[in-house]
């Protein structure tokens, strides 16, 4: 590669780490002739309760899908009002509208990027009936003091554990503390199955009427069925979804649930390395672990603040033009043409409208090379007039 080329080469935010064994996997799985969902979706359910300190494990299309269901079984309905981050994917917010509740935003902590007890206390409602936890970007949510909020006033806590596959909350996996948590294996994600979700739970109840849900409420699975000559004649006991995950998709997870602990080492070492070049450039702060627990950087965020010399666009067209694809930060949902028209109560977003402003999300990807990692860092060094 010649001087200009290595320039002009493109340096992505995000990248899924896959290789021949998910290619091998995915074969197997086409050979053996049963491609929907079966056998492989059991294993990694299997295997993925296992890694999460789990009891239960549904797997699901998506974790928008889990988010649904994880709302639907915990009785979350009409009448409703659930209690969401604004500062999130708009998937959070839509789950609660999906069920027939109302989302009222809550704002989040500005060091962490997630709600707590207190922004979810100044948002709770008399109908609040449930509270879906973000670990946004991979940061842990502090749940808890949000269930020493909630549980004694019955309100469920779903933790939405989307982004943060290997981030750890007091010692153990995230979501292992929640009634529900629901997960995502989007590429954009830390593990990836092309589409995939889950949901994890303690309790067996919702974890039955989860798996029942994700297909059509059938009495009798469709695995099931095909593995008895005779199919016994199934019932639909109240009106379910598809929701289902593929045996292709499974087998890819299997062998991405292998690559996870050397996926956040890799990670954790590439934002360390993000953070030692930016601590001492004024107006800068890199997003970080909190005291309570560990992040799996699956966005590794950077706040763009007045001390600055380039406000955030200014930068983002900087780092473009070197050849460098960062993106803005996580969104508001409050104000998307989706919800802004809409009565979702009143909570301050003070926070949430700051941090969805002046943050950027940086490159950062398992096979992100060091030379690459040094362009972005220079970039932004030279945007803060450093030579
Ligand atoms: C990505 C994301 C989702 C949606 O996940 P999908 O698997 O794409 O449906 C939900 N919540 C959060 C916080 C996310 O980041």
């Amino acid at each position: 590669m010649t001087i200009s080329e290595t320039r002009l080469a493109r340096i992505d935010v995000m990248k899924p780490w896959l290789g021949e064994e998910e290619t091998q996997a995915v074969a197997e799985v086409i050979a053996s002739g049963w491609v929907a969902q079966g056998p492989k979706v059991r294993q990694f359910e299997d295997a993925f309760a296992a890694e999460q300190q789990a009891d239960f494990a549904i797997a699901t299309s998506s974790c928008t899908s889990a988010l649904h269901l994880a709302l639907a079984v915990a009785g979350v309905g009409p009448g409703d009002d659930v209690v969401v981050p604004s500062f999130s994917f708009i998937a959070t917010a839509n789950a609660a509208t999906y069920v027939g509740a109302r989302p009222v935003f809550a704002d989040v902590d500005m060091h962490t990027g997630c709600v707590t007890a207190a922004t979810i206390k100044a948002a709770l409602t008399p109908a609040t009936t449930a509270v879906i936890a973000v670990d946004q970007g991979g940061v842990p949510v502090d749940l808890e003091p949000i269930r020493a909020l909630c549980d004694p006033l019955g309100i469920i806590v779903v933790e939405d554990a989307a982004c943060a596959i290997g981030s750890r909350y007091r010692g153990r996996p995230v979501g292992s503390n929640a009634e529900l948590a629901a997960w995502s294996f989007h590429p954009r994600k830390i593990l990836t199955t092309g589409e995939g979700g889950m949901i994890t739970t303690p309790r067996q109840e919702y974890g039955d009427r989860a798996r029942r849900l994700r297909e059509h409420a059938m009495s009798v699975s469709a695995a099931d069925r095909h593995a008895s000559l005779l199919a016994p004649a199934e019932e639909y006991l109240e009106v379910g979804f598809n929701y289902r995950m593929t045996d292709l998709q499974a087998a890819v997870g299997l062998v991405q649930l292998g690559r996870l602990q050397a996926v956040v080492q890799r990670r954790r070492q590439l934002a360390a390395t993000y953070a030692n070049a930016f601590a001492g450039v004024e107006g800068l702060r890199l997003v970080s672990d909190p005291h309570y627990g560990i992040s799996n950087f699956q966005s590794c965020w950077l706040e763009i603040g007045p001390a600055f010399p380039l406000g955030r666009e200014a930068l983002l067209t900087r780092l473009a033009g070197d050849g460098i694809s960062a993106r803005r930060g996580i969104m508001a949902a409050h104000r998307q043409p989706a919800y802004s028209g809409a009565d979702t109560g009143s909570a301050e977003l003070g926070v949430t409208e700051w941090l969805s402003d002046h943050t950027l999300i940086l490159p950062l990807y398992h096979e992100l090379s060091l030379q690459d990692q040094v362009r972005v860092i220079d970039s932004v060094l030279r945007a803060a007039g450093q030579p």
